[in-house]
C-alpha cells in the first residue's frame, strides 16, 4: 500500500509541470490576416455654435420640419440600399437632428435600428457633450451605441477622462480627426487601446478601444489599397463617409433653396442614393471573395476584444493624410 502511495505522487507532478511550462512560455500569436472590416458612418452636424452663431452648412434639423423630414426621407432610404447589400451604416447623430427626430419622425432611429444599423452619440466641436447626445438619442426613441463617434485629436485625453464619468456609456472612440478634416489627419486603419500619455500608442490595459477609419475615401481605388495593405494580426478597419446635408431636395420642392438641387446635378439626392447602391455593388464582389466583411462599429469593437490575445501592436508611428477628405473625395470622382 505504501508503495503505490509514493508512485502517484511524482505522476501527478508530471501534468502540473507541462502545465506550467506551457503557461510560463511566450506565446507567439498564429499569424492570420483580418478581412477588411468594413463600415458606413454618417454624421449629421448642429447649425447653431454655443454663442447662438449659426453654421451657414448645417441643416436646420430641429427647427424646420420639412427639412428634416427631408433628411429622414434620404437617410432611409439610404438605410434600405445599405441593408440590401449588407452593409452596416453608423449613424452619429448630433443633439439637433435627435431632436427633430423627436419631434418631426419619432420612427426613425427605430425603423434604422430595425435594419441592422447603429445609432451612435456624436458631439465633436461641440457645446453640447456626448452624455446629453445620448440622453436626445434614447428620449427620441433610439438606443445608442457605446460609441463615441468623430472625437477631434485636441480633445482626446481630455474627452477620456470626461468618459471616465459616464464608463461604460462610451468605451469605444471612432475617427478621432482634424477638425475640418484637413490634411495631415490620422488614417489608421486599424484597432488598439489609446495611452492616456500618447493616445496613438497602444496600452493593453487601456480602458478605451480606438477604432481607426482609413484612408476615408468613397472610392474602391483606396479600399482595393487597403486590402492590399492589410497586417498581419491586426484589425484592419476601413469606413465610407457621407452626411444628410449631400443629398439635396428637388428645386420643385418647398424647402429652402439652399438645400435643393437640380435634378441633373450630382448633388440631388437621387443621384447620390443611385451612386451609393452602385458603389456597394462593385464592393459586394470584395465581400463574395472574403476579402471585405460588413460590420458595424460595435462589431468591431466586439472582434478586437475576441481576439486581442492573437494582435500584434507595433510602436510605429500612424499614417496621416497627405490630402483633405473633401479634395480626396473629389479627386476619386466622390463630388461633395
Ligand atoms: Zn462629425
Amino acid at each position: 500500500m505504501k508503495k503505490k502511495k509514493t508512485l502517484l505522487i511524482p505522476l501527478l507532478l508530471i501534468p502540473i509541470l507541462l502545465l506550467t511550462t506551457l503557461i510560463l512560455l511566450p506565446e507567439e500569436p498564429e499569424p492570420f490576416t483580418s478581412p477588411l472590416y468594413f463600415t458606413f458612418v454618417i454624421h449629421t452636424e448642429e447649425d447653431i455654435n454655443k454663442y447662438g452663431v449659426e453654421k451657414e452648412n448645417n441643416m436646420d434639423y430641429d427647427g424646420d420640419e420639412e427639412l428634416l423630414l427631408h433628411a429622414t426621407m434620404t437617410m432611409r432610404e439610404l438605410a434600405e440600399i445599405a441593408q440590401n447589400h449588407g452593409v452596416k451604416i453608423n449613424f452619429g447623430t448630433d443633439w439637433t437632428f435627435a431632436n427633430g427626430v423627436e419631434l418631426y419622425d419619432p420612427t426613425f432611429f427605430t425603423d434604422l435600428e430595425s435594419m441592422g444599423h447603429e445609432i451612435d452619440a456624436h458631439a465633436h466641436e461641440s457645446h453640447i457633450l456626448y452624455s446629453e447626445v445620448r440622453e436626445d438619442i434614447i428620449s427620441a426613441g433610439g438606443t445608442p451605441t457605446q460609441i463615441a463617434s468623430g472625437l477631434t485629436e485636441d480633445e482626446i485625453y481630455e474627452k477620456m477622462e470626461y468618459f471616465d464619468t459616464y464608463y461604460p456609456d462610451f468605451t469605444t472612440l471612432w475617427g478621432v480627426s482634424l477638425a475640418g478634416h484637413e490634411l495631415g489627419e490620422v488614417i489608421a486603419g486599424n484597432v488598439w487601446r489609446p495611452s492616456r500619455e500618447d493616445w496613438t500608442q497602444h496600452d493593453k490595459n487601456g480602458d478605451y478601444i480606438y477604432i481607426g477609419h482609413g484612408e476615408y475615401a468613397n472610392s474602391i481605388n483606396y479600399i482595393e489599397n487597403a486590402i492590399n495593405n492589410r497586417k498581419e494580426n491586426q484589425i484592419n478597419t476601413y469606413a465610407v463617409f457621407t452626411n444628410p446635408r449631400h443629398f439635396k431636395a428637388s428645386k420643385a420642392s418647398t424647402i429652402d433653396d439652399k438645400w435643393t438641387a437640380k435634378e441633373s446635378s450630382y448633388e440631388y439626392y437621387e443621384t447620390r442614393l443611385e451612386w451609393w447602391d452602385n458603389f456597394f455593388t462593385e464592393l459586394d464582389t470584395y465581400v463574395e471573395s472574403g476579402k471585405v466583411e460588413y460590420v458595424t462599429l460595435t462589431e468591431i469593437s466586439e472582434i478586437f476584444i475576441e481576439q486581442e490575445n492573437q494582435l500584434i501592436f507595433t510602436d510605429e508611428e500612424i499614417p496621416r493624410s497627405e490630402e483633405a477628405l473633401t479634395s480626396l473625395n473629389e479627386q476619386e470622382g466622390y463630388k461633395l
